[in-house]
């Protein structure tokens, strides 16, 4: 189970940026405590910012070697080893059959067999995140004798903060303060995608986030997530 040495976290998540955002504080304090940590990505986080007819230009190819660069470095900082990108395209994941997203996190989860997995939550207004979790909820189907015990759902700025019925509520929290400077050094090596205040995916406006997930949870900073599924069992 998550925060246990020898535990195996995978992080699924739909865009280089969201695992970050969303969980980067608990991967470092699962790293910290000797868990294994896997992440998934789906799409590539870019091809929503051009047009189709700009698809393949240099620039398109500029952007998201940017985005996985980028990425490469903030999984360092967070202590990531092992990473899988899959560039599917950004704010497109609805043209796609689930079936091929469920493949994919089937073949991971059988791979890398965690006993945790973290993924998007369905209030979200970004379409991909939407798609992820569905594909994931079919992913992880329980069967008897299945490693995989905890189930949870990260928020993500913008995303999660916008929507207009349905908000994300986090049932589940986890305290980031000492790794808080690393989340945020983290979050910058995604050059471009940070913006003035009051856009959510601004420094204040993570750690707004974060203060507010902690007044909530009586800590000083913290990640919310939403419980899914847990299973205790004998062993
Ligand atoms: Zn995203």
């Amino acid at each position: 189970m998550l925060f246990k040495k020898g535990s195996r976290l995978l992080v699924v998540a739909a865009h280089p940026d969201d695992e970050t955002l969303g969980c980067g504080g608990t991967i470092l304090k699962a790293i910290s405590m000797g868990v294994s940590v896997s992440v998934l990505f789906l799409g590539e986080g870019i091809s929503a910012r051009f047009d189709k007819k700009d698809y393949n230009t240099k620039e398109f190819l500029k952007a998201t070697n940017k985005r996985q660069d980028g990425c490469i470095k903030a999984l360092k900082i967070l202590g990531v080893k092992d990473f899988e990108f899959n560039n599917y395209y950004c704010c497109q994941f609805d043209k796609i059959n689930l079936l091929t997203f469920v493949k994919i996190i089937e073949k991971k989860i059988k791979k890398f067999n965690p006993d945790t997995i973290i993924t998007h939550n369905i209030n979200e207004v970004n379409i991909d995140h939407i798609k992820t979790f569905e594909a994931l909820e079919v992913a992880s189907r329980p069967f008897l004798g299945s490693n995989l015990k905890l189930i949870l759902g990260m928020e993500i700025p913008c995303s999660g903060n916008w929507k207009f019925n349905q908000s994300f509520k986090p049932n589940f929290f986890v305290d980031i303060n000492k790794f808080w400077k690393l989340k945020i050094k983290a979050w910058k090596c995604y050059k471009g995608e940070e913006r003035q205040f009051p856009f959510p995916r601004s420094v204040e406006g993570i750690e707004t986030m974060a203060k507010l997930r902690g007044m909530q949870s009586g800590l000083i900073k913290a990640e919310g997530f939403k419980l899914f599924r847990q299973i205790i069992s004998k062993d």
